[in-house]
This record gives structure tokens, sequence and C-alpha cells, in this order.
């Protein structure tokens, strides 16, 4: 199958009205697209892109209203989120309607929806008419794609079409909340943040271990690993400065580490976070694809857009490193 890098709206939303999987922009990262009401074409997204039965998908809809054609009991936070917040990377968990297949929600009692804001994206929702299903269009376990090129180097031959919408303006996926038990729990951080949505519905918003060590919630199974390159990715803590380091390297030629062989995510670039998460992923593919022998980074300060952006690094890194007593000390995970 020869797969095509495409601007037209009219055939992305043909394909999915067919029921096939198409590449399509979101502000997020880009996603493999399918039409969420039909079983066969769900299927093809876990097959194309390798990912596990027992992961669930986010179904796209154009507008908050669509909410209750495919949930119940939809919680007044939710709405009052949304008018914030949607369209945009906010994904919410919500009790599911007979009309959603187990195959999207992966058997479990609740579907995640989310509007997003990307125009090409939401152009394909209003020509096909129907939810889309759509998971990021990597190779599951890789790294999340933001451009149309990204895509294709992840699932050539295996999909018509990509619609080239440019590069992800937030690149990275989506917040996802749950609201079990009565309360707000951040299920994934993204961009938009657990302050963000604390001052919209007014109370404690917790984090999934809280809530889910607490009994308050039920584990809907998250994966450790995720976003992994080929090269593997140590991390260090956030107060370190990598860069002293290489130069203490290149000195001592530790366990054969040099500056040439290390590939460096220097994030001094950056002006904020969000810079930073719009070109974490791309950043992470670009040393990834230069045959290094390891990857180094410093987290970030564990605050607000940071949770996010600590959260994609530590899925995708190999482990940890520190450096005592002019040793570098590798903990794998
Ligand atoms: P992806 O679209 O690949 O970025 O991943 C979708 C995310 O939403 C994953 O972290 C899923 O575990 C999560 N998710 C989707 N549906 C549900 C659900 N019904 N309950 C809890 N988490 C969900
Ligand atoms: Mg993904």
């Amino acid at each position: 199958m020869e797969t095509k890098i495409i601007n037209s709206v009219e055939i992305a939303s043909d394909e999915i009205v067919k029921g096939n999987v198409v590449g399509l922009p979101t502000e997020t990262v880009y996603g493999l697209g399918a039409d969420a009401l039909n079983e066969d074409a769900v299927l093809k997204i876990y097959e194309t892109k390798k990912r596990p039965d027992f992961n669930p998908l986010i179904v796209h809809v154009s507008d908050v209203q669509e909410f209750e054609k495919y949930a119940t009991d939809i919680p007044n936070d939710v709405y009052k989120l949304a008018d914030f917040f949607s369209p945009g990377p906010i994904t919410f968990i919500l009790k599911k309607k007979d009309i959603i297949s187990d195959i999207v929600t992966a058997g479990l009692d609740t579907v995640a929806i989310r509007v997003p804001s990307h125009e090409l994206f939401r152009f394909v929702l209003k020509l096909s008419k129907k939810p889309i299903a759509a998971p990021s269009a990597n190779m599951f376990g890789r790294i999340s794609p933001t451009t149309a090129e990204d895509v294709l180097k992840e699932l050539n031959g295996k999909l018509h079409y990509i619609l080239d919408g440019g590069k992800s303006s937030v690149g990275i996926e989506s917040t996802v909340l749950s609201f079990e038990g009565g309360r707000v729990t951040v299920l994934r951080h993204g961009y938009i943040t657990k302050e963000d949505v604390e001052k919209v519905v007014g109370r404690t918003v917790y984090d999934y271990e809280e809530s889910v060590s607490s009994g308050k919630i039920s584990s809907p199974g998250l994966l450790k690993s995720h976003y992994a390159p080929m090269t593997p990715l140590y991390l260090a803590e956030h107060t370190f400065d990598l860069k002293r380091l290489i130069d203490e390297l290149d000195e001592d030629n530790i366990e054969g580490l040099t500056k040439d062989n290390i590939g460096i995510m220097d994030f001094s670039t950056y002006d904020n976070f969000r810079e930073l998460a719009k070109h974490l992923f791309s950043d992470l593919r670009n040393l990834d694809e230069r045959n290094y022998k390891m990857l180094f980074a410093s987290k970030v300060k564990n605050l607000k857009l940071g949770r996010a952006i600590n959260d994609r690094l530590d899925r995708a890194s190999a482990g940890t490193i520190k450096y005592e007593d002019r040793k570098i000390i590798f903990r794998n995970k």
C-alpha cells in the first residue's frame, strides 16, 4: 500500500466514511483516525499500530453537545470545564452509552471523549459526520508524531493517506480527567494543568496515584513505558547540569562515553514549558535518528505543565543517571 501525504480534507473524510484508517492532524499530536461507530474500522486502528486491545481509544467529536449521544450521567464539572477548555487538549472519561462499542473502550464501561481544536480535524468531523476514534499515529510504544512526515516514518505502507496540518501546536497528548467517585482525577497530565482544572471546578483535583491508592477510583491500568526512542534515554534530576557532565566526560572518557556519542536534549533553548512541550517529541525523534549510544535529558521542575513534560520523559526513558565521585551511576527501570 502506498501512503500519501495529502492536503484534501474531502479525501481524508471519505476514508473515514469508507471505514479506513487515516492519519489526521490534531493540536496535541497526529492521530490515527477511524469511524468510532464502525467496529471493523476501529479494529484496523489496533492492527495498524499494534496497539494492545486492552488500551482504550479517545473518541473525538465536534462539539460538547454531542457528548450526550455517546455518554450518560455527565457531571456538571464536565460542562464547566468544557466551557473553558473545549475545543482543546482535554479529554473526559464518561459513562458510556451502548452505541459505543467495547472495542473502542477496551471493555470498560466508560468512554474517553474530546473536542479537538485543530481546524482540519474539525473539518473532517464535519464532512464525515462521524465521531472519530483516534490514538496517536505511531507504532505502539513509540514516540508520538507531531508532523505528517513523522506519521509517514512511523506508518508508511500501512494506510492510504495522512492529512497534512502542519506541526501540532501543543505537541503532547491531551489531559485526561476522570470524574469517578465524585472527585476529579488527572489520569494523564497534559497541556491543561491540574491547577487550570482546579481553578474551574473550585476544589481539589487529584493525581491518578492519589485516587487509586485511596481506593477512590478503579485503575484503568495505564502503561508505564510509552513514547520510547530506540536509543536508550537516561534522565537526570532537574537541578542537574548535563552540559558540565559532558565536559567532564570528555576529560575522563568515562565508560567510553564522549561528547560525540551522547545525545543531549537541550531544553535551555526554550523560553517556557509551552515551547518545550511543542518540540519535546520532535527533538526526541531527531536525536533518536542520529545513532547516538545514549540520550541524556534533565527533568524539568515538576510544576504545572512541567508535570506533563516529566511524565512523557519518564515514560520514554530507560532509566535514570546520577553523577557521584566522578562516576556516572545508571539505574535501569
Ligand atoms: P492515546 O490516544 O494513545 O494518546 O491514549 C489515550 C489515553 O486515554 C490512554 O492513556 C488511555 O488509557 C486513556 N483512556 C481512554 N479511554 C479511557 C477510559 N475509558 N478510561 C480511562 N482511560 C482511558
Ligand atoms: Mg499514544
